[in-house]
């Protein structure tokens, strides 16, 4: 998933789609909003603030952070913005942090209003975020240690006949096609049974090979159009499949995540891939590997589009973190144990990704999926698909039991995946709540 993760389409073209009245404010902003004939001004016009926004973004409600007022202490907050959020990007650009606050600019202007929140006394307590599940979940049998969760399981992209759509798909020689998604949605039907038995309640983000939003390529080839007027056609049609696949489909799984299921945990399953560069003639590489990712690693670019700021001091305030790495933190090393995949190693250099506490598996990334679903989310980056030790076991398809594969007598790749998950999760709340035995 997501080395492509940035389009850059200029606002306008989002807003002029979405917001025509928005638009006319940003383009004349000192044009009262009706078109009748200019009449006398007598006093100055209230200054317009048109907040920058991502492709399909939404304008914050920023009162919605007033429920956080004193519920962070500014050693807490600076922690997280320093360590986690922001590590290398100018955030005090857009963040004043005084003693006791911490003021945000909602849009990007100058003279922009702002929303400041009030820290707590250091050393107070702090709240229980509702997403803190691990350890404030009541005891379960110890045969159902995910009793009382709501986990969604959201299989990535989207396979089927869409799979060249998304460009998540590669043929080598006469094998079967490879299509990420078809394979993420083996894996989550065989682990929703798994995590049901251990006392979870499921629900699939994604059914089928079918997308989630009503949208289609078609029905935005005019937003690419209007976003890149040179651009030749073939450029436009990419531009908008991108905008299909990895824009609308992720905000509109966030829609169903968050107003629908409301999960206590997201499960996003992924498989990796190093460039293959030709889907016909695909690459295939040596190495094969593991990680996990947790929200984090804005980066300027980032901040300075209000409705990722707004998100991220979300993440920050809400509390899903905390949550979101004691459970990746244990399901990594679960996984890794169990699976013997070796860590996958980012260029350290990289400005969008940040090392999490010290577990080489765990990384943060400021993914469209990881910060649009209001909870935690455990990211999975397990195995590469162009790699000559994975690719002949995904060839292998699903099947109970082992079979010789590169000289080993190894399961389906896919059960592997979706039984280690499981396993892991089940022993994190197993340790992490009291059980009854
Ligand atoms: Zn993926």
């Amino acid at each position: 998933m997501s080395r492509f993760l940035k389009a850059s389409i200029p606002l306008l073209v989002v807003l002029a789609l979405l917001a025509p009245p928005v638009i006319f404010v940003l383009l004349k902003p000192d044009t009262p909003l009706d078109q009748s004939p200019p009449t006398p001004v007598t006093a100055p016009l209230p200054t317009v603030h048109v907040p920058t926004l991502s492709i399909l973004g939404e304008t914050p409600d920023w009162s919605e952070l007033e429920t956080y007022q004193e519920s962070i202490t500014r050693s807490q907050f600076l922690d997280l913005l320093n360590r986690v959020f922001s590590p290398s990007a100018p955030w005090q650009q857009h963040i004043q942090v005084s003693q006791t606050t911490a003021t945000v600019k909602t849009t990007n202007a100058d003279d922009a209003p702002t929303f400041t929140l009030r820290f707590a006394p250091e050393g107070s307590p702090t709240p229980v975020s509702r997403y803190a599940k691990s350890h404030h979940l009541p005891p379960a049998p110890d045969a159902k240690p995910l009793t009382g969760l709501h986990i969604a399981i959201d299989p990535g992209h989207i396979g089927g006949t869409w799979a060249h759509v998304e460009e998540r798909w590669f043929s080598f020689e006469n094998g079967s096609p490879v299509r990420e998604g078809d394979m993420t949605l083996i894996v989550a039907k065989l682990l929703k049974p798994q995590l049901e038995n251990l006392g979870a309640k499921t629900t699939l983000v994604r059914k089928n090979s079918e997308p989630v939003t009503p949208l289609r390529p078609e029905s935005l080839e005019s937003l690419a159009n209007e976003s890149s007027p040179a651009g030749s056609p073939e450029s436009i049609r990419k531009l908008a499949d991108r905008l299909f696949y990895r824009t609308a489909e992720i905000r509109a799984r966030a829609d169903l995540v968050n107003h629908t299921i409301k999960p206590d945990l997201v499960l996003c399953l992924h498989f990796n891939a190093d460039s293959w560069g030709d889907p016909n003639q695909p690459t295939l590489v040596d190495r094969t590997h593991f990680h996990v990712l947790l929200n984090g690693a804005y980066t300027e670019d980032e901040i300075r589009l209000a409705d990722q700021r707004f998100a991220m001091l979300k993440k920050i305030l809400g509390g899903t973190h905390a949550e979101e790495l004691l459970v990746a933190d244990s399901v990594a090393t679960t996984f890794a144990r169990v699976t013997k995949l070796p860590a996958y190693q980012y260029q350290p250099s990289l400005p969008n990704v940040t090392a999490v506490n010290q577990n080489p598996y765990l990384w943060a990334r400021n993914l469209l999926a990881n910060r649009l679903y209001d909870c935690p989310v455990i990211f999975m980056e397990p195995y590469v698909m162009n790699s000559k030790i994975d690719y002949p076991r995904i060839q292998a398809g699903d099947y109970q039991g082992t079979r010789l594969i590169n000289g080993k007598l190894q399961p389906s790749i896919f059960h592997e995946y979706a039984d280690t998950l499981a396993l892991a999760l089940k022993t994190h709340y197993q340790k992490a709540r009291t059980t009854i035995r």
